[in-house]
């Protein structure tokens, strides 16, 4: 059994009319989810920073109607959930999906926005993507700014909401801008810096951090954040996982797969039906205790939401 951070299938969805159930232009299908581990995947609103600031959030919305309407409402065994409770109440035969935000531009400069992404399901926000928004600079603006005084005002309110804050793609200024501020802080979606030398990778600092403020860390399945030179196998995963263990991530730690949001892969993690055999390679690398803590219940544990 596996939880799953990050993908952006809703990206691929409003993109091109495709099927959910079957397309082979996606890594994450229903048919091959079901044929996955994976009990658990959050599917990202991601709006890309091509669409025009004055239509972005509508984009948004958009994406969530796909949410529902393409993932939810079709399959009896794919429920939506909104809180800790509907984690741990999923029947075995039942899947889980959850909706989550990378990058605040959408909002703007409108809490309403973020407020009504929250009701209609929005569990965890990544503030930025890489470029710079009102909230805070993105790893790939190279001013390097942290969090602004509105986005002091956008995790008051996902403190109050019990929302996660993803840093993956915040500046690294604005990395610990959040640790001051946030309650519960997630990186959706990074590897580790000292093992594939990457802006979107996690320091040894930050790693504690991350820890010491009992977040969460997702491992991600993008070849370029996890090694230089080619190839790329899950069996390099695997070292960043051991390598998170070894500085004492065990009860943080997670998968943030982004599959559907990259364009090249890791042998043997080509689609979700990957997560099988690597899931037994990770399992003889692992105590009992640690496995079943990084596959699922870590993320489980700390998932914030408790209220509707
Ligand atoms: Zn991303």
């Amino acid at each position: 059994m596996i939880i799953d951070a990050h993908c952006d299938v809703l990206l691929k969805l409003w993109e091109e009319d495709i099927s959910f159930k079957s397309s082979d232009k996606l890594q994450i299908n229903e048919r091959k989810w079901k044929e996955s581990p994976v009990k658990v995947q959050c599917f990202a609103i991601f709006v890309p920073p091509e669409v025009p600031d004055d239509i972005q959030f509508q984009v948004a919305l958009e994406m969530i109607t796909i949410f529902f309407e393409k993932i939810i409402q079709p399959y009896d065994d794919i429920k939506f959930i909104s809180n800790k409770q509907d984690l741990q109440t999923l029947k075995p035969n039942e899947r889980g999906a959850i909706l989550t935000l990378e990058g605040c531009q959408v909002i703007g400069r409108d809490l309403n926005k973020l407020k009504t992404l929250i009701r209609l399901g929005v569990r965890a926000v990544g503030l930025t993507w890489n470029e710079a928004n009102a909230v805070s600079d993105g790893i790939g603006e190279k001013r390097g700014a942290g969090l602004s005084s509105f986005g002091e005002q956008v995790i008051n309110i996902l403190n109050e909401e019990q929302i996660w804050t993803d840093v993956s793609h915040i500046s690294y200024q604005g990395f610990f801008d959040v640790i001051k501020r946030a309650d519960y802080v997630m990186a959706s979606h990074s590897n580790v810096s000292q093992l594939c030398d990457h802006r979107r990778n996690l320091d040894d600092k930050q790693i504690q951090l991350l820890i010491k403020k009992k977040g969460w860390i997702g491992v991600t399945f993008v070849p370029y954040f996890t090694r230089r030179k080619e190839p790329v196998s899950y069996e390099h995963v695997i070292e960043h996982i051991l390598y998170y263990v070894e500085q004492g991530a065990e009860d943080c730690l997670g998968f943030g797969s982004d599959f559907d949001g990259i364009e090249t892969y890791i042998n043997g993690l080509e689609d979700i039906t990957g997560y099988q055999e690597f899931q037994n390679a990770l399992r003889a690398q692992l105590s009992t205790d640690q496995f079943i803590k990084i596959t699922y219940q870590n993320f489980i544990n700390k998932f914030p939401r408790v209220k509707e």
